[in-house]
């Protein structure tokens, strides 16, 4: 199996995955891997993401444009362009619109997330304690996709410790290196917001 065609398969289990755990409904969310420096390969506007198919693919450049494809790409495909262009080491970018992703955004429009004393921490590749904290921004959303680039490209400009950013209302953005890192870290993200969700519930 050629390269290619294995990042195809790739992209198609992880949207069987989130579609799992329900993480994209309604057609929502993005998955994408990075090719080589010029090209991603990235899911395309609209489609569910538990029944992918190769036509439901395409490649864009560095710069989230179609790339050799008549296609339309997803609003945010400027959003995984910058992470690959930013962050050498992600493989793979996970985007889902998860119920806890969304809730929890709307207690805290903006400003950052810190995840503190969570075992869950140490899923984050580099991460070895959980007393290390890991700070996570809300970025506020916005339909202007180039207003919402500076803010993400403010943020993995300063080189993140975790590999996620939120939107708020929106979802979350995730990658790694492999399969296996994006997954891991797209699940704790969502763990985490859903354990501080809920203190939130207990605490009232
Ligand atoms: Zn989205």
């Amino acid at each position: 199996m050629t390269e290619l065609n294995q990042l195809k398969q790739d992209v198609m289990e992880i949207g069987r995955w989130v579609e799992s755990h329900n993480w994209c409904p309604a057609t929502s969310g993005n998955l994408s891997a990075r090719i080589d420096d010029q090209r991603i390969l990235i899911t395309v506007s609209g489609n569910a993401k538990g029944a992918l198919t190769e036509d439901d693919l395409m490649e864009v450049n560095s710069q989230g444009d179609p790339y050799n494809s008549d296609k339309r790409p997803s609003a945010e495909t400027l959003l995984h362009a910058l992470i690959y262009g930013h962050m050498p080491d992600a493989g793979y970018v996970i985007h889902t619109h998860s119920v806890y992703g969304t809730v929890f955004s709307r207690v805290i429009w903006s400003g950052d997330i810190r995840f503190n004393n969570y075992e869950m921490q140490k899923a984050f590749a580099g991460v070895t304690s959980h007393e290390q904290e890991i700070v996570v921004p809300v970025i506020p959303n916005s339909q202007n996709m180039v207003e919402l680039a500076k803010d993400v490209d403010a943020y993995l400009r300063a080189g993140p410790v975790c590999p996620a950013f939120i939107l708020a209302g929106h979802g979350i953005y995730s990658w790694g290196t492999t399969v296996a890192d994006a997954k891991r870290h797209s699940e704790a993200m969502e763990f985490l917001m859903e354990c501080e969700y809920k203190s939130c519930l207990l605490l009232k």
